[in-house]
């Protein structure tokens, strides 16, 4: 095998600068355009671009430096299929220098649309249960009169003066002709002189669109579901972007959420809580029973299970936590206020019988 030194014709302490100027200068040589169907002229080109794919890798180089072709052996080095393999790999070598390379990229790349976000507000109740709903998403789209070409129907891009159709223009410095990308069609080649009236030319419209969505049980204030697809249309053929839906759930006036659970603040008075009680909680649903033991102290919390949010994975669903808060009666009547003095004496006296006993 020839030594890839040899065949830029340079030295081995040859700089990055250096290997890529010689690579220039000799794929000028044997440049497609000036060797029509040379089979000879394609071979040295081959080799040319492989001797320049491994010397301008530093990694590439050092190991062929220290162990020459074998150093090489598994990596993806050479087998080019031809000239326009070669321009895609190595196109920017030759970028604004011959005229070719970026060809084929200089027509407009497909580009992807863009995404769209979009908010949903929904309440605890639609969270529980998911909800169907139709959104108005505005968004742009491929013109349907010309099909994202741009041009009016029936009329065809002309050919641009400036550039001959080529896309680029050249100027002559000296024995090399420099190329850069035509200002006037931005590299197409060609220019559309009869627009699309419904687009004006742009290809590509903003439209309402209603989209249906289903909104699982059990999401979150910040859950996003992606609708593939449904986002801004792309460019020259790209994929469109995808639809974004945010979730947002307005506070409850009765419920705070934590999670899988929902909880809910119960006020009983002390009497309630000393006596203990039975009392009526809501849900999201309807109300629950909530048995209140004797001796209920204020803070305690009881569980209501599966009344709270169902799980977004799976199908377990959350509990309804009940917070009791003791209130103090107030606005006593002569009766009741009779009737606490004597507990509170009952109380004293069962306090005092207490320490007899412990002494
Ligand atoms: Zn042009
Ligand atoms: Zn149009």
């Amino acid at each position: 095998m020839e030594d890839y030194y040899e065949i830029l014709s340079i030295s081995r302490t040859a700089t990055l600068e250096e290997i890529k100027t010689a690579y220039r200068r000799l794929a000028l040589k044997y440049h497609p355009d000036k060797n029509p169907g040379s089979l000879d002229a394609e071979e040295k080109f081959k080799r040319l671009s492989e001797a320049y794919q491994v010397l301008s890798d530093t990694e590439k180089r050092q190991l062929y430096d220290l162990y020459g072709h074998a150093g090489l052996a598994g990596m993806d080095v050479g087998g080019f299929g031809g000239f326009e393999d070669i321009f895609s790999s190595f196109g920017e070598v030759f970028e604004d220098f011959f005229g070719f390379g970026r060809r084929r990229s200089s027509r407009p790349r497909p580009q992807p649309g863009a995404d769209i976000r979009q908010r949903v507000v929904m309440t605890l109740e639609e969270v529980v249960r998911g909800i169907d709903t139709t959104i108005e998403v505005e968004r742009r789209v491929h013109c349907r009169t010309c099909k994202g070409t741009g041009l009016e129907p029936g009329t065809q891009p002309q050919t641009c003066t400036r550039c001959g159709g080529r896309g680029q223009v050249g100027q002559s410095r000296g024995l090399l002709k420099i190329y850069t990308t035509c200002p006037e069609c931005r590299g197409a080649g060609k220019l559309i002189t009869t627009p699309c009236q419904e687009c004006k030319g742009a290809g590509a419209i903003r439209e309402k669109k209603q989209v249906q969505l289903r909104i699982p049980p059990g999401v979150d204030n910040g859950t996003r579901l992606r609708l593939r697809g449904e986002g801004e249309a792309g460019a020259a053929g790209g994929p469109p972007g995808d639809l974004y839906i945010e979730v947002q759930v307005a506070p409850h006036e009765l419920f705070t959420r934590e999670g899988k659970n929902l909880q809910y603040r119960t006020q009983l008075s002390f009497v309630e809580a000393a006596l203990g009680s039975e009392v009526n909680i809501p849900t999201l649903n309807s109300q629950a029973r909530l048995t209140i033991p004797s001796g209920t102290q204020n803070g305690a919390t009881f569980r209501i299970p599966g009344e709270g949010v169902p799980s977004l994975r799976g199908n377990s669903r959350g509990d309804l936590v009940v917070e009791v808060e003791l209130k103090t009666p107030t606005n006593l009547s002569p009766k009741q206020e009779k009737l606490l003095k004597e507990f509170l004496k009952l109380s004293a006296q069962e306090a005092a019988k207490e320490t007899t006993k412990t002494k």
